[in-house]
């Protein structure tokens, strides 16, 4: 008797990375991480898990993130409650603090993985995603804001992308903010009658973010509201000068965007995003900016810090579509056998071309020459390497560019074992 299973989904908003699609994202780690090496930053990895009040206070009570999207749950062994990060900024602070990291110097880091939101699953907004988190902790800039927007700017020529351009705002310290919400709680009373339901319960409690709404009924009043920018004082607005200046010294261009808050609450000074209008309404490829705050928040001695994410599943969308990263092939060297004497000497041939370097498939099982050779085509393999009896008979192998290479395509030559790795070589 047989029993039919039924197959088992994958979790909604939650994509698997297929083989193919798998390279291309190695590739682009590859690329990303040569970026970061090239500027001084240092691979850190967090837990996914961490405590739920680092979210709920880091992040903000009033936030989209916390309000809505968190996967929390309670651990059942003692009743904490959990939550998988929805971004990542929070937890490499939370390691600095616990690990004493800027005891003595500021630190450049960065972290790449998952992010978890329950947020509706659409092109560019998964549940779970992944993010390029970089953090440049203890720095008071401005010279190191420049520095993290020249550095994406660099990225996205080595990515060959054209179409993302920088918006930038300053929200300033809290001194500041306090005097542009009492104008903006006003603002808003006045305009109660077109505030959505979110709009009317934070306009008390986080009036900054209803100005963040993507309600087009919302857009007139947020449009007219006072805008954050002009209470800046004389000290932010200096900093924002002198890292507008550092990025005209780098060519960068750049549209002062006062409508620009960001989704988390820890922000001051500077924010910034890149944006393109090829990925649809899910534009943002990069988020980031100043949280000179939130080092003390979580417990720490006061640090100025800044740091930006990067959306990986947008950013590759955007990739693909100027085919911007070089998908290498499965190998390039596909060894085909047949007999078991040949079998057995395939097994010790590629060995033998891995140690020169080259990445070899040894055909797995036996098949007909045909059908080999079809695999071989299919794995993009410049050369086969072909192991027959008389080939083990005379310690040869028999080698086919299987790739139109100076014309020499399809032919075959006859080479010494001892003697192939150097010939595959040249
Ligand atoms: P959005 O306004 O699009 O919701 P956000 O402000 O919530 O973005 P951040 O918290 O700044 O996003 O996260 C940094 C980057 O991570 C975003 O610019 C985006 O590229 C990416 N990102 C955020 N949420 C998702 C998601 N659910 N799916 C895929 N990528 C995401
Ligand atoms: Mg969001």
């Amino acid at each position: 008797m047989t029993q039919a299973f039924q197959k088992i989904a994958a979790v909604r908003g939650m994509n698997d990375v297929l083989p193919g699609e798998g390279t291309r994202w190695e590739q682009f780690e590859e690329i990303v991480r040569d970026w970061l090496r090239s500027y001084g930053y240092r691979n850190v990895r967090m837990p996914i898990l961490e405590h739920t009040r680092l979210f709920t206070r880091g992040i903000g009570e009033v936030t989209d993130i916390v309000e809505k999207e968190m996967y929390t749950f309670t651990d059942s062994l003692n009743g904490d409650s959990l939550t998988m990060r929805p971004e990542m900024t929070a937890g490499v602070v939370r390691a600095a603090i616990e690990h004493n990291l800027l005891y003595d110097r500021p630190q450049r880091v960065y972290s790449i993985g998952p992010a978890f939101r329950h947020e509706r699953p659409q092109r560019g907004r998964y549940r779970q995603f992944h993010q390029i988190d970089v953090e440049a902790l203890g720095f008071a800039g401005p010279d190191i804001d420049a520095e993290l927007i020249v550095m994406l700017s660099r990225l996205w020529k080595r990515l060959g992308l054209t179409d993302v351009r920088l918006e930038l705002n300053s929200l300033g310290q809290p001194a500041e903010r306090a005097a542009h919400r009492a104008a903006l709680i006003a603002h808003l009373e006045q305009h109660r009658d077109v505030l959505d339901e979110d709009g009317q319960r934070r306009m008390y409690s986080n009036p900054l973010r209803v100005l963040d709404t993507k309600n087009p009924a919302m857009q007139a009043m947020a449009d007219s509201a006072p805008r954050l920018f002009d209470f800046l004082g004389d000290e932010s607005r200096a900093h924002f000068d002198g890292l507008c200046q550092l990025l005209g010294d780098a060519g960068i261009e750049y549209r002062l965007n006062p409508r620009l808050v960001r989704g988390l609450d820890y922000y001051n000074s500077t924010v910034f995003e890149w944006v393109t209008d090829r990925l649809g309404s899910q534009g943002t490829v990069c988020g980031g900016g100043r949280y000179d705050g939130l080092i003390e928040l979580l417990g720490g001695k006061p640090a100025p810090a800044i740091g930006f994410a990067i959306g990986v599943e947008r950013l590759l969308d955007l990739c693909s579509q100027t085919a911007s990263i070089d998908i290498p092939p499965e190998c390039e060297v596909y060894v085909v056998h047949q007999g078991p004497d040949a079998q057995r000497l395939a097994a010790r041939v590629g060995e033998q071309l891995r140690d020169a370097g080259f990445s070899v498939i040894v055909h797995a099982g036996s098949a007909s020459f045909k059908s080999q050779f079809k695999r071989a085509d299919a794995s993009g393999a410049r050369v086969a390497v072909i192991l027959g009896a008389d080939e083990v008979a005379s310690q040869t192998a028999s080698v086919k560019f299987l790739r139109a290479e100076a014309g020499s395509e399809g032919s075959q030559q006859q080479i010494a074992l001892d003697r192939l790795a150097d010939v595959l070589k040249s």
